[in-house]
């Protein structure tokens, strides 16, 4: 194995068609009894901005946690209600225009034989990096293409070009609703 052989280990789901759609998936079980935050803790949060290319160079606080886990869910809300074509609450709005105060200019810098985009200098500068993206696919054509897990326990939301795609995860949400079919065929007599 080469020395320069690199896999970034990582347990955050992923898959759903933007970062922004992959933070809300860090909470598990939104749907469900009891929850499971992903993003629990400085560490973990950093963790998860590396792996989207977001990790900021600054030191990453508890209250940045908290935000980050408010404004997920406001952003959460905003979609759930753009897929059902429904307005968005006004607090939601409101929290994600103030996120967006902490957006900066991108900058660009070499990366191999490709580009990179300089990383963000503080938590809430990468927080609005994901709120913008999200506030775009939410205004603009991509918000046609959002789509619900077909899982209804699951909170799943992703982008579908293809039109055929049913579930957040064909791994874990498509086998799951497959074996309960499944069962269900089985329980027929
Ligand atoms: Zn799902």
């Amino acid at each position: 194995v080469s020395s320069h052989y690199h896999v970034q280990v990582t347990t955050f789901r992923t898959g759903n068609g933007a970062a922004w759609l992959d933070l809300l998936a860090t909470l598990l079980g939104r749907y469900r009894d009891t929850q499971t935050d992903a993003i629990d803790s400085t560490e973990s949060l950093r963790a998860w901005l590396r792996a989207h290319a977001l990790e900021p160079v600054g030191s990453i606080s508890m209250d940045d946690v908290a935000r980050i886990q408010a404004a997920r869910e406001a952003m959460h809300r905003a979609a759930v209600a753009s897929v059902r074509g429904e307005q968005a609450q006004t607090d939601d709005v409101r929290l994600l225009d103030d996120a967006l105060a902490a957006d900066r200019t991108i900058r660009v810098r070499r990366d191999g034989t490709g580009l990179a985009i300089r990383r963000p200098a503080s938590a809430s500068e990468a927080l609005a990096r994901l709120v913008r993206d999200a506030v775009q696919d939410l205004s603009g054509p991509q918000r046609s293409h959002l789509r619900f897990c077909g899982d209804d326990d699951c909170s799943g939301i992703y982008l579908d070009h293809t039109g055929r795609r049913r579930w957040c995860s064909d791994d874990r949400c498509g086998n799951r609703m497959r074996v309960r079919a499944h069962r269900a065929r089985a329980r027929q007599p």
